[in-house]
């Protein structure tokens, strides 16, 4: 008889006090970095994230280019926010990604994007790794 595994709804808080239901267990913040290093190596600049809404890969190099001040807008934003570009889903299929942060009112939609458990016991929603452009 196959055993039948019940994935389990949790609870967390983001830090704006905001709670959020969702069965993925948050990374916490210490292996989250050390993935990002696995994955592109020790140089932030090389990082590279993918939004959940558009799949607009961006580094975190290509943010500051294109005018970002802090380089954590990289997993919470979309390049696009600083491109002028629309909401994910135009017709002209977002070439330079779109508007979408998770931060925003909406957040990331289930199982798209990441849950990193931060220090302060708080969960704070990020974008994906674009991990494909490394791993085969
Ligand atoms: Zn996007």
């Amino acid at each position: 008889m196959p055993i039948l595994k019940r994935r389990m709804t949790m609870e967390y808080k983001k830090s704006n006090n905001v709670t959020i239901r969702t069965e993925q267990k948050p990374t916490p913040l210490k292996e989250w970095m050390a993935e990002g290093e696995r994955l592109f190596g020790k140089d932030f600049m090389q990082w590279k994230f993918r939004c959940p809404m558009c799949g607009h890969v961006a580094s975190i190099r290509e943010f500051k280019e294109a005018g970002a001040k802090d380089p954590n807008v990289a997993y919470q934003e979309c390049i696009g926010r600083y491109r002028g570009a629309g909401a994910p889903g135009a017709k002209d299929g977002n070439p330079d990604g779109c508007n979408w942060a998770a931060y925003g009112l909406f957040g990331i939609p289930n199982d798209k994007g990441r849950l990193i458990l931060s220090e302060d016991g708080t969960v704070v929603e990020a974008f994906d790794y674009a991990r494909e452009e490394v791993e085969p």
